[in-house]
């Protein structure tokens, strides 16, 4: 891990490198290990993207000088997309769906960037579509597409998955990770298996949500609290390779809400929801390896805690159960 005791020259170089440290509550025959992403300058996993998204896209000329993206995202994309395009020279406008947090919404504008809300009701389906036409009456806009786009998965591709491996000395049993839209778990998929093909791959989503199937588009938007993974919409899951994968986890908001709370107090994380599913699935995994029953070429778990529940204190994420807000 980067110690960073020489000064850096922005922001953008303190992205990544972020440390990988053990969930006590794993078995102790097949440790997990989680990155805390939160640890990022814009305090999560998508600052990875924005960072090297935009660099690509302005290496490769999609995107123009002084340009504007437009991208509709959930908010944490948002926000690593605006720290990004400050120190890139580039205008930044966000679509979010109403429903998604404050916090992160006032921290986009508070980093320069224009924020427009769509209605939670036509789902991220049409934040998707209203950044389309936005970008298509904006000088010099593009539409970066997270939810298609494979500079994506390269992004962790090209970071997450090595620093996992780098960490580990290349031990690695099993990779899980909670999946939006799916850019981390693709990424970091592809490294482990081009380093060993044995390698367990494990998708985490909320129960309610359609990874495990990738069938039916009737599922409500609101039908799980847990924040920042889950698919309902074909338009969201794009990047999905079920070849990749050996298994779909879903995780019971209740259970996830658990252990947001048990992973505060027992381990002085701070971490959300979706942090705390990929903890319960990778927890899950590394005692069925224990057991025997399934297989993995090491006896260690790497999983990726995606953010800090600080930013989702709005929605009561360290009250009880009925009262937390998804
Ligand atoms: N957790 C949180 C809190 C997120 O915001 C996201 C991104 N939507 C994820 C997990 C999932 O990351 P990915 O989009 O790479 O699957």
């Amino acid at each position: 891990m980067t110690t960073h005791r020489e000064p850096l020259a922005s922001v953008l170089d303190t992205v990544g490198e972020t440390p990988l440290v053990r969930v006590q509550a794993s078995p102790d025959e097949v440790p997990v290990y989680a990155k805390l992403e939160s640890f990022n300058p814009g305090a999560s996993v998508k600052d990875r993207i924005g960072k090297y998204m935009l660099e690509r896209m302005l290496e490769d000329g999609t995107l123009p000088e002084g340009g504007t993206i437009v991208e509709p995202t959930a908010g944490n994309t948002g926000i690593g997309f605006a720290v990004a395009a400050g120190q890139l020279g580039i205008e930044a406008v966000f679509v979010v769906p109403e429903r998604f947090s404050v916090e992160k919404q006032q921290l986009m504008r508070a980093l320069g960037a224009t924020v427009i809300n769509t209605p939670s009701e036509d789902g991220m389906g049409g934040a998707i579509d209203r950044a389309h036409a936005v970008a298509a009456e904006t000088d010099d806009a593009v539409v970066p597409q997270q939810f298609s786009n494979p500079l994506n998965v390269e992004a962790h591709y090209a970071t997450t998955g090595p620093e996992m491996y780098d960490a580990l000395d290349g031990e690695v049993g099993a990779v899980v990770a909670g999946c939006g839209t799916a850019g981390t778990l693709m990424g970091i998929a592809k490294y482990a298996l081009e380093r060993d093909s044995d390698t367990r791959v494990v998708a985490v989503e909320p129960e309610g949500s359609l990874y495990a199937t990738l069938e039916g588009e009737d599922v409500e938007e609101d039908a799980y609290k847990t924040e920042g993974i889950g698919t309902h919409d074909p338009a969201t899951n794009e990047l999905f390779d079920p070849e990749l994968v050996d298994e779909v986890v879903q995780i019971a908001d209740r259970d996830a809400h658990t252990e947001v709370q048990r992973l505060a107090r027992e381990e002085g994380h701070l971490v959300a929801s979706s942090a705390a599913a990929a903890s319960l699935a990778a927890r899950d995994v590394a005692e069925r390896i224990r057991d025997g029953e399934v297989d993995a070429p090491y006896d260690s778990v790497a999983t990726v805690f995606p953010d800090s529940g600080e930013r989702y204190l709005s929605k009561g994420i360290y009250g009880d159960f009925e009262s937390w807000e998804g």
